[in-house]
């Protein structure tokens, strides 16, 4: 990508509204920009990092046994009156009407839809176990919507929900997501921890919640030292995990505690997912039966799964930055390399990182090539503050002698190198 030709707005200044550093990158990085109290539009080099979270995401819930679906987003409040929700669910909900005066409302989570569905698809315990998910927008009206996407009105979330024949095997697939959730994190690269939770509104009696370390996290977590090696081990012990000591500030209760302090950790956290296994209710308040093996009508067991995909996003940010600016991770990019040429008006310098580009591109790295005519303080500055792993600099000396200057950003070490050497670094 040419920038250009492309679209990124970067601020200068720190905008005075951003009281996290997450926030304050985002805007001044021109990820996103606020339409309306939390809710953002997501600008080019944003969307990039938010689709490639949600790819993540995907790949690992689909090798769990989940299936994609797109629900609306606008959803018929009949469905929650069925439920049950509708006059529970408080002001959190954007009620609307439509011109034919039927009651509707924007999702802010999709257990009804799905359920009706289910109900008018699935007539068969052969059909079970049924494991369905969406990435979409939800909303919900925060009374306090802050710290940008992380505590947005609108919001992108992976939202999934499992149907089972019994409670046996309802309890084995919420396990099987439980795990999905764990290599999700890990191949992200954030530290995870899976705390029990309540279910609260929801329902229902089994329920984790997965809490993303970072300084600053909303959340004040306590948990035993023993869960960073086992989330590090390539396969999950679930049964020891769940023994583990882990709990949030109001549960947690340093005379009673279990784990004796030397072993015992407190940390910030950021929520990032959140499972829940309810057994019946939407099935039975909504009527969603299917025939069991003895032709007998049966409530399926459902479970619901929930990842923050836009506050996954700031959650990155909150744990890898520094002054200048955003460090990305690999895995979630926007782009690995960055591209600097320092002299466009040099002809020599612009063949050179020209070609450069080309052959980045044909070797499929993904490139931001800062081709503008600008200064190098302002370009530096721009690639630090959008933090893409590996910067290329390439100057009117180094293109006369055929070399590059790569950095690793987040590091000081620059290297020079051949053309060669720095196509074989940015593939390996
Ligand atoms: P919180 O306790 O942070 O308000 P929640 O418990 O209400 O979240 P869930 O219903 O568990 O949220 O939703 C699943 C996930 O969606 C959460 O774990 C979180 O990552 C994300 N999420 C929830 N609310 C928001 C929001 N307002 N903005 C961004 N992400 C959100
Ligand atoms: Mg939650």
């Amino acid at each position: 990508m040419l920038l250009s030709q492309y679209f990124l707005p970067v601020l200068k200044e720190n905008p005075a509204e951003a009281q996290v550093v997450s926030h304050r990158l985002m805007l001044r990085a021109g990820m996103i920009r606020q339409q309306s109290a939390g809710i953002y539009t997501w600008l080019p080099l944003g969307l990039r990092v938010l689709r490639k979270v949600a790819n993540i995401v995907r790949q690992e819930i689909e090798k769990a046994g989940a299936v994609e679906i797109l629900m609306p987003t606008i959803q018929s409040a009949s469905l929650w009156q069925e439920s049950g929700r509708y006059d529970d669910y408080g002001k959190e909900m954007l009620r609307i009407t439509d011109r034919h005066d039927n009651a509707m409302l924007y999702g802010p989570t999709a257990e009804e839809v799905v359920t009706d569905i289910f109900r008018n698809n699935v007539k068969s315990y052969k059909d079970l176990p049924l494991n369905l998910y969406q990435i979409h927008w939800k909303f919900r009206d925060e009374i306090r919507p802050r710290f940008g996407v992380m505590r947005g009105r609108e919001f992108y979330m992976k939202d999934g929900y499992s149907f089972d024949l019994d409670q046996e095997s309802s309890t084995k697939t919420y396990f099987k997501m439980y795990e999905a959730y764990l290599r999700i994190f890990k191949r992200l690269g954030l530290m995870a921890i899976p705390l029990k939770a309540d279910n609260g509104a929801i329902g229902g009696d089994l329920s984790h919640e997965f809490q993303v370390l970072a300084d600053t996290g909303e959340s004040q977590l306590y948990y035993d030292k023993a869960f960073e090696d086992m989330l590090n081990q390539d396969t999950y012990d679930v049964a020891s995990l769940q023994k583990l000591y882990a709990a949030v500030d109001d549960e947690h209760d340093s005379a009673n505690c279990p784990v004796d302090d030397s072993s015992l950790r407190s940390a910030r956290g950021i929520e990032v997912g959140h499972i829940f296994q309810f057994g019946t209710k939407y099935s039975n308040a909504m009527d969603a039966a299917i025939d069991d093996a003895n032709g007998k009508r049966t409530h399926p067991w459902m479970g619901s799964y929930g990842i923050g995909v836009s506050r996954v996003v700031a959650a990155f940010i909150e744990a890898f930055h520094d002054d200048s600016g955003i460090i990305w991770p690999e895995v979630v990019a926007p782009f690995k390399v960055g591209l600097i040429n320092l002299k466009v008006k040099d002809e020599t310098s612009t063949i050179f990182a020209n070609s450069f580009y080309e052959k980045l591109l044909a070797a499929n790295v993904e490139v931001l090539y800062d081709d503008r005519d600008d200064s190098a303080g302002k370009k530096f500055a721009t690639m630090d503050l959008i933090g893409l792993p590996w910067q290329v600099v390439v100057g009117p000396r180094g293109a006369k002698e055929g070399v590059l200057e790569i950095k690793r950003r987040g590091t000081d070490e620059k290297q020079e190198v051949s053309v060669e050497a720095a196509l074989d670094m940015l593939t390996a």
